[in-house]
């Protein structure tokens, strides 16, 4: 037991990240702050968390948060107002539009962070009463294809398995996954199965990311090769014998089909290993792996989904699980892995356009269903517009009024620039948000509603492996910050709707949702959550995780079990069978030119998330991965002049981003990979999404972010420099920037082709003139701090680009102003201080803080051989666990660069 679940009273609550769904205990501290632990309880994580969940006791300040409606003037300025003044607001207008141009000029677009209350209030507004299904999430650019592939496949958004079968398998093949950082405490899961059972892990990728490193076998594909390498597992294991011909004899239809086209796409193992690029020798192992594991869990992620062929490449791997009846069974079965915290919560709702709710879809009788459960006077009756069709829609004029919840389209939609132009040509714009500014509230929204955070509201979310799990609020709302299920109710009661919008509680809402899932649900629907219909306020408040499906009499407090579909069939189609689907022969991906010769490729790092709204705020996040990148083969970096730690400007006809190289050779030559995360917000130039293609999945409609043809280019800076300050700066334009948390305040990374007088200008304006300085202004280098009440209030610093590292310890520097400070006096421009910037490292453990050259200093000269030693003598990677791959990865190139 840990100290924190000593301590009373503890909420039990869920991280707010990613869809491994782990349970937090949250002990507040009375000031508005809270220490974090992971819930021993709770059945996805078992008390561990990774650095991201670990962190965010980090996360819960009030700076920069939007706490109050706002409504824009005709000026352009925002101005606060009442929420009777801003509710107004949209209702009316929102209704002016729907009565003049139709349901369909309007949309709401939702986000898998937002509970699955609030998502359910949304859906119903807008596909019940208002008549209309525009109503699509950021979950479209997160995993839409598993959705379309499992409902083309299944009949249902089913995801067959649970996390105890990678518990249990004894293959685990992960494919375009990087979990070791998007899933940290499940991928720990998976190598504790490694390391004590003996599991092989197959790691499917074109990037060799920390989690390749851990693999028995990696397989660096080219770039949308998947759907090739699966058909030929799937002939693979046909000529192999190693099907399992009762179960598709008796579950499954199309298979005879769909071998034959994947005979057409990879006939033998030789073509396989052509197409995909990887050596013959290793593809007929991952095929001998596969075909000799009865106990195989195939995990999949944002590789495969985040594709123009994203639905075959999806039901590709369903295909192999179905042909050997490896599904629904312990330690077997296609797993998605999804990427936020409540997708799973979001699909169940329906918060996609092309679903109702409940795992429903538009076939008349469900339309006719869902219409008499919500006594609806104006049914949708046929699917929406998808994220980028909403917005190109929008782009167009065509859609007049948007309602964007809880996500930042303005950074994340493919082609990013141009969806932030097309919000400024909205009648009505408007934002439930945590923050006072990001890249799409300054698109020009014209009302901000102030939403409740994490840990301010409760509610539920669904995981990864369908266990719904409650968050609960442990602090109070800051200013008038509301709930979105009660913000949405709110205006769906002025638009007339109050008796359908009545609820009183996300637990009112929480039973509406539940009973839906049951209404008239004989069994062959997927989704029931029936039996919580009844749930009481006092036995939601204290509910405990619980997995679907359940029986309708499960009572809450039953301990969540390990459920399975499909073992034996019992598919959601017509006849109940499964349906094999022949993928297309894999389209070619945009061709690359002589203009755009690289293939970009977009992800995540381990210690940030989406657009840092919240990990942003975490110094010890920040220190990992502090400026955004972009990774390109060495090869490659001969080839277009660039220098690792310099920079690169990273261009599409859509836009171009400027970010710090970082040449390495787990890139594949021909590609680069540039982070998700930097907004306009905590960047000068680094929205990825700007340079991202609008291609889409014909089914589901998700954007091609892995494979956007790219062309890259030297940038040159002569100085480079850092400020560190307590409040925003505003950069001069010009100046390339990367703002980072740290304690007290934030810096600011720079680089510069100004010069050194025009920064000390610079610094007097900003500082101000009676600011105490310490200075150092020379031909080629400029260094600054002021000091305030002993403490250092700001600093900056300018140097030659060739002179100064990227991180810089600045003890020396405010040891110097403090002492100007103790002289009382300015130190003369021209005096040289005996003060300097001396490099630090990087931080690889978020949790100790141990920074690289420690690490390197424990293997070369303190002995250690092992991650083991390391914790050992630095305790990094004792926590979390979260960097225990880069700590690998460390030894191992310590080994090779410091032979013994
Ligand atoms: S793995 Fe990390 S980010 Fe994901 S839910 Fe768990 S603690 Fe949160």
């Amino acid at each position: 037991m840990n100290a924190l679940t000593q301590l009373a009273p503890t909420l039990r609550t869920a991280c707010p990240y990613c869809g491994v769904g782990c349970g937090v205990l949250a002990q507040p501290d009375g000031r508005g702050g809270v220490a974090i632990a992971g819930d021993p309880a709770h059945p996805a994580n078992l008390g561990r968390l990774c650095s991201k969940g670990s962190a965010l006791g980090e996360t819960v300040g009030l700076e920069g948060r939007l706490l109050h409606p706002m409504l824009r003037q005709s000026d352009g300025a925002l101005a606060r107002s009442s929420w009777t003044q801003a509710l107004d607001r949209v209702a009316d207008g929102f209704r002016a539009i729907i009565e003049r141009d139709g349901p369909d000029a309007v949309a709401f677009y939702l986000s898998g962070q937002l509970l699955t209350e609030d998502y359910y209030v949304a859906n119903k507004l807008m596909k019940g009463f208002i008549g209309s299904a525009n109503v699509d999430t950021n979950s479209r650019l997160c995993m839409a294809s598993t959705v379309a592939g499992q409902r083309r496949a299944f009949g249902a958004d089913t995801v067959p398995g649970s996390y105890a079968d990678l518990d249990l398998a004894d293959l685990i093949v992960l494919v375009g996954s990087n979990a070791a950082w998007c899933h940290p405490v499940l991928f720990q899961r998976i190598m504790r199965n490694k390391t004590q059972r003996g599991a092989r892990i197959v790691v499917i990728d074109p990037r060799r990311t920390v989690t390749a490193q851990e693999a028995d076998l990696f397989l660096p594909i080219a770039p949308g090769t998947d759907t090739v390498l699966f058909c030929g597992l799937l002939v693979h294991l046909a000529e192999s014998g190693a099907l399992d011909a009762a179960y598709v004899e008796a579950h499954t239809t199309g298979f005879t089909e769909t071998l034959a086209r994947a005979r057409e796409i990879a006939p033998d193992a030789g073509a396989t290993a052509r197409a995909c690029g990887v050596a013959e020798a290793d593809i007929a192992h991952f095929f001998n792996l596969f075909y000799a594991s009865a106990r195989t869990v195939t995990g999949f992620s944002q590789g495969v989904n985040q594709s123009a062929q994203g639905t075959d490449k999806v039901n590709a791997i369903i295909n192999c699980h179905l042909a050997t009846g490896r599904i629904g069974r312990p330690g077997m079965g296609p797993f998605s892995l999804t990427g936020q915290p409540n997708a799973m919560g979001g699909r169940e709702v329906g918060g996609l356009a092309n679903q109702l709710a409940a795992h429903m879809g538009f076939a008349p009788q469900e339309i006719d269903r869902v219409r008499r459960f919500w006594d609806a006077p104006r049914m949708a009756t046929r699917e929406g517009r998808k994220a980028v069709q909403m917005f190109e829609a929008i782009e167009r004029g065509e859609i007049k009024a948007v309602w964007i919840m809880a996500t930042n389209p303005a950074v994340s939609l493919p082609r990013a620039g141009a969806m932030r132009a097309a919000l400024g040509k909205l009648e009505l714009f408007v934002v439930s948000e945590n923050v006072l500014s990001n890249d799409t509230v300054n698109a020009g929204a014209h009302v901000l509603l102030p939403a409740a955070a994490w840990g301010e509201k409760g509610g539920t979310v669904t995981n990864s492996e369908r266990c719904i799990s409650r968050q609960r609020a442990f602090l109070p709302p800051p200013g008038e910050a509301k709930p979105d299920w009660w913000i949405v109710s709110a205006v769906a009661q002025r638009l007339g709707f109050a008796d359908a919008f009545s609820f009183r509680s996300e637990a009112d809402v929480f039973r509406e949702h539940a009973a839906l899932s049951g209404f008239e649900n004989d069994g062959t629907r997927d989704f029931d959550i029936g039996g919580l219909a009844a749930i009481s306020d006092h036995d939601y408040n204290v509910l405990e995780p619980v997995q679907w499906p359940m029986p309708a009499s499960q009572q809450p407090a039953a301990p969540p079990s390990e459920k399975r579909f499909f073992a034996a069939g019992g598919f959601f189609t017509p006849d109940r069978k499964a349906r094999f689907v022949p993928p297309e022969p894999p389209a070619l991906q945009e061709s690359t030119s002589a203009a755009f010769p690289f293939r970009l490729n977009t992800g995540r790092i381990r210690d940030q998330w989406h657009t840092m709204t919240r990990s942003g705020q975490s110094p010890r996040l920040a220190a990992h991965l502090a400026e955004p990148f972009v990774e390109v083969h060495p090869q490659d970096a001969g080839g277009m002049g660039l220098a690792d730690g310099g920079f690169a400007k990273v261009s599409t006809e859509h836009g171009a981003c400027i970010l710090k190289v970082m040449v390495t050779d787990n890139q594949r030559p021909g590609s680069l990979f540039v982070p998700i995360h930097w907004s306009d917000e905590t960047a000068s130039c680094a929205r990825v999404g700007d340079l991202v293609s609008p291609r889409t999945d014909p089914y589901s409609g998700q954007p091609e972010a892995k494979a956007t043809p790219v062309t890259v280019a030297p940038v040159d800076f002569a100085l480079r420099g850092f400020t560190r300050t307590r409040n925003a700066l505003a950069m001069p334009a010009g100046t390339w920037w990367a703002k980072v948390a740290v304690a007290e305040g934030m810096e600011y990374r720079l680089a510069t082709s100004r010069g050194p007088l025009f920064w000390h200008d610079f610094a007097y304006r900003w500082l101000g003139p009676d600011a105490q300085l310490a200075e150092q202004l020379d031909g080629t280098t400029y260094r600054v701090a002021a000091v305030l009440d002993g403490h250092l209030d700001g600093c900056l610093c300018v140097a030659p680009a060739a002179e100064v590292a990227p991180q810089w310890d600045l003890a020396g520097l405010a040891a110097a102003a403090a002492a100007a400070e103790d002289r009382g006096r300015r130190i003369p421009k021209t005096q040289s201080s005996d003060y300097y910037i001396r490099e630090t490292e990087p931080v690889v453990c978020a949790c100790f803080q141990v920074g690289l050259d420690a690490v390197r200093k424990a293997v070369n000269s303190g002995g250690a051989t092992s991650v083991g030693d390391i914790g050992r003598t630095l305790r990094a990677g004792t926590n979390c666990g979260s960097c225990l791959p880069e700590l690998k990865r460390i030894i191992v190139d310590e080994r090779i660069a410091h032979p013994v």
